[in-house]
């Protein structure tokens, strides 16, 4: 049975095939991180092990729906998007949610609006302090248990992270954030953790590489200062505070990246204060990797030996995770980002989502044939079944597949076939 755990999430976010995916997996592979096979007619379809919502996620829509379900008399608001899939966005304003910022993080709902009867939930991914310090403002007590237990929904993974970044700056590490700086968790994340120590934000291993330089003297201070102007806390001074450093990450980037990152700071630590000085100088973060990224990315990665023709990523277009699915998909196969299965407008053309470009395209002769062919489907983190769901179905009737057929569809391991 789905959602039973989160009993609140809307039961039409679930999709019959896909639970019939899942629940199959519960019996057959569980411990596997081999895909599902879905066979209709000479149609393959890979669903990986892990797809979809993650623990947070789930947890955080769940939160959101008994929040308005066990107060009809009181005005409830969002922070900002609760996860970003426009789908859950949208049900939760159809149920009265008004958002205090939007997407853009432009301000809708005014402090002075706001008041203490008022519920205001804080998303998955957290808030900033000054937020938080906002809301305080209009009297809500975001202190209380109440409020801890029912209306803040960042996921436990991402306070764990606030939880080390303050311990290790107790301890006078200057915190990396491996994230993308305009990022609402990367944004909550550098707020928590500049209240106990100075922070930097990088994006990738590429510029992992250029902090690197800095600290061995390959990279001149003023140099230094052009790339990361405005990705650091205030007052941040590279001279001292590039001296001890812990890495740790917006959840949803690439762990692998992170590890590099981390990899790429030890080594320039290693060379500038020596071996013997490296655990002083570089604090091992490896614990607040969140596992169900790790998980889903794993999942997806071993799908890149499949011999899969295509790949279509379900999920958001501003969703961080979802977009790494597909920068791995794209290793192996043209893959597409595409937000539901409206974006597939016929067997010639379909828009999606090119997450280098950063924009919403066309592209045509996308759909593999003749048959028999191998797909491959998954979803990210925010990206309720449903729409998965929807996604196979509009691809199997492309192909001239009924909905009984899809439903007469067979199931095994990917392993064992031949
Ligand atoms: S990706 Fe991880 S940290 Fe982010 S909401 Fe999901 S479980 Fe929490």
């Amino acid at each position: 049975m789905a959602y039973q755990q989160f009993d609140q999430v809307p039961n039409h976010y679930a999709g019959p095939t896909i639970q019939r995916v899942k629940d199959y997996r519960l019996k057959n592979g569980k411990r596997s991180l081999c895909p599902t096979l879905l066979q209709i007619g000479q149609l393959q379809v890979l669903i990986p092990r892990h797809f979809g919502f993650c623990f947070g996620v789930e947890r955080a829509i769940h939160m959101a729906f008994s929040a308005v379900k066990e107060n009809p008399d009181r005005n409830a608001y969002l922070v900002s998007e609760i996860i970003h899939n426009p789908l859950v966005n949208n049900d939760l304003k159809k149920q009265g949610v008004r958002f205090i910022y939007d997407s853009e993080g432009d301000r809708q709902v005014s402090e002075e609006e706001l008041s203490s009867d008022d519920i205001a939930l804080i998303p998955a991914f957290g808030t900033t302090m000054q937020i938080e310090d906002s809301l305080r403002q209009s009297g809500i007590d975001i202190e209380s248990e109440e409020y801890r237990t029912n209306y803040d929904t960042t996921c436990p993974f991402v306070s764990k992270v606030w939880k080390r970044g303050e311990e290790l700056g107790r301890q006078g590490y200057t915190i990396i954030i491996h994230g993308k700086y305009n990022h609402e968790e990367t944004q909550a994340t550098h707020s928590h953790t500049e209240e106990h120590t100075k922070t930097l934000v990088v994006l990738d291993a590429a510029e992992a590489e250029k902090v690197a330089a800095y600290i061995t003297g390959e990279m001149t201070l003023a140099d230094f200062e052009c790339v990361f102007a405005g990705k650091s806390s205030e007052g941040f001074d590279p001279q001292k505070d590039l001296e001890r450093v812990a890495v740790v990450n917006q959840t949803t980037m690439l762990a692998e990246e992170t590890q590099e990152v981390a990899a790429i700071l030890r080594r320039a630590m290693r060379q500038r204060y020596g071996a013997e000085n490296l655990d002083y100088h570089c604090a091992d973060t490896n614990d607040t990797l969140c596992y169900a990224t790790h998980q889903n990315q794993n999942a997806t990665r071993s799908l890149l030996s499949s011999d899969a023709d295509l790949a279509l990523v379900v999920g958001g277009y501003n969703s961080s995770n979802t977009s790494h699915l597909v920068e791995l998909c794209l290793q192996s196969m043209p893959s597409f980002l595409i937000a539901n299965s409206d974006e597939i407008l016929s067997d010639q053309r379909i828009r999606h989502f090119d997450v280098h470009a950063k924009e919403i395209v066309e592209s045509e002769d996308w759909l593999p044939r003749p048959l028999p062919v191998r797909l491959i489907i998954t979803s990210g983190a925010s990206c309720p079944d449903i729409l998965m769901n929807q996604v196979l179905e509009k691809v199997a009737g492309l192909y001239g597949y009924s909905a009984q057929e899809i439903d007469d569809a067979s199931l095994q391991l990917f392993e064992e076939s031949p």
